[in-house]
């Protein structure tokens, strides 16, 4: 029976002609060199899903499942075909049809979805680590029984010691000189409990380009619902942040919302699309989107930046993808600030767009893949012989660090925002 909810899709899966020039730039295909993987591959299943030639089951979802979602196909593709909308649609026809595992219901409809409960799990969660807790679930094989896959997480994840930033009216904030810009601040999961040196460092440097912070008080953004096919929860998450969000930008009369996490951002700009069929959120996700700006476009359209300190060494910069030109074309903004700083050497990365295999929890689930793509892009970096290896996400970060680590290289893999922090304490010493 042919699949009507991707009825929708058949104009565009109907553009792909076979042609298999999206072979050149799928990072999945480079390692697996399955048609399945590929842009033409997953657009055959679309089509054969619409046609009734196939049934959407558990197996024909496997084949869908390794995708990362990057748009490095549509890159290559003259009909610059969205494969990754593709993938979403059929994930989310499959949720409909045989819902989500246990653990990403609770992970979605529970945790992500609810500011407090993600607090004290994320604290909970960073407790266990310290105390040998997320390990000793590992070798009683606990976490293999919530999802086998999960357990490669324990490798990949790095030591967390630092206390995690609490979002919200409690964060303490910098205060800048001068008063330039009312910037509402975002807080992406990630960083406040893997990097929350990140988010210290993102305040300062913010605050030194004149900006007044208010912590926002904002739950997950959505982003993990939506890539495994849970869009209602997704929606639902959406709403409840544009309610909190508006009305800080209305009583703080915000000139802006700022994250330094190019998938939270580029998420929170497609608001007003996720939300377009909702006539009571409709207008209010669009106005929000409107408002939002990635760190490194914020501080190159703000233009304040103009005392930084010299700093040594060589640099290269891996785009994020939701930062790329596929996605957010946030791309010549951390160059731009990056070569900025005095005594830093900027060397680009070879493929430095293409995606680095973390994509959100995508190197858990789907390991081997994510290693042959991070392998790759690790043999970039050496090519650079940069020093510091630096970026705008923080699952690039941490796929990124465990690279490092992996293969033994001397390379830092720092937040863009931690190397103007620095270059901003090199001047203040001065
Ligand atoms: S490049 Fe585009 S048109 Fe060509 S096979 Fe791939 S998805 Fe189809
Ligand atoms: S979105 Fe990325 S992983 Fe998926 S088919 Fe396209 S290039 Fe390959």
């Amino acid at each position: 029976m042919a699949l009507q909810e991707l009825l929708p899709l058949y104009d565009t899966i109907a553009q792909c002609n076979r042609c298999g020039f999206c072979q050149a730039g799928c990072p999945v295909f480079r390692t697996t060199g399955s048609e399945h993987s590929l842009g033409r591959g997953r657009q055959a299943i679309g089509r054969s899903l619409i046609l009734g030639d196939l049934e959407l089951n558990p197996e024909v979802m496997k084949a869908l499942d390794d995708c990362l979602l990057c748009r490095g196909c549509t890159a290559h593709c003259f009909p610059a075909i969205r494969t990754d909308e593709t993938v979403l649609a059929i994930r989310h026809a499959y949720v409909q049809k045989f819902g989500l595992p246990a653990w990403q219901k609770v992970l979605f409809q529970k945790i992500l979805s609810d500011s407090g409960t993600l607090e004290r799990t994320g604290r909970m969660a960073l407790w266990a680590k310290r105390h040998g807790l997320a390990d000793a679930a590992e070798k009683s094989g606990l976490l293999g029984m919530i999802d086998g896959r999960l357990e490669t997480a324990m490798h990949v994840v790095p030591a967390m010691m630092e206390v995690p930033y609490l979002r919200g009216e409690g964060a303490k904030v910098p205060k800048p000189d001068t008063v330039l810009h009312r910037v509402g601040y975002w807080a992406s999961c990630g960083l406040s409990f893997q990097f929350p040196e990140v988010v210290q460092a993102t305040l300062r440097v913010l605050a030194k380009n004149g900006c007044e912070l208010t912590p926002l008080n904002n739950t997950c953004c959505g982003r993990p619902a939506y890539s495994y096919g849970d869009h209602d929860s997704a929606r639902a998450i959406a709403r409840k942040n544009v309610d909190r969000l508006t009305a800080s930008i209305e009583e703080k009369q915000l000139d802006a919302v700022v994250s330094e996490c190019g998938s939270c951002s580029t998420h929170l700009k497609d608001y007003g699309n996720i939300l377009k069929d909702d006539p009571a959120y409709a207008e209010k996700a669009a106005a929000l989107s409107r408002k939002v700006r990635s760190f490194s476009e914020f501080l190159v359209a703000a233009d304040s930046n103009g005392h930084l300190g010299k700093l040594s060494g060589t640099v290269t910069y891996h785009d994020p993808c939701h930062l790329s030109n596929r996605f957010a074309k946030v791309t010549a903004q951390p160059r731009k600030l990056l070569k900025s700083v005095p005594g830093l050497t900027f060397k680009e990365l070879p493929e430095a767009d293409w995606c680095c295999g973390a994509a959100g929890s995508y190197t858990f689930l789907h390991h081997e893949e994510a290693s042959g793509v991070l392998d790759r892009k690790m043999g970039n970096v050496v090519k650079t012989g940069a020093d510091t290896l630096v970026t705008e996400c923080p699952a690039c970060m941490m796929h990124l660090g465990y690279g490092a680590r992996k293969k033994g290289l001397p390379v830092k893999v720092r937040h863009l925002s931690q190397v103007l922090d620095d270059a901003y304490a090199a001047e203040a010493k001065r």
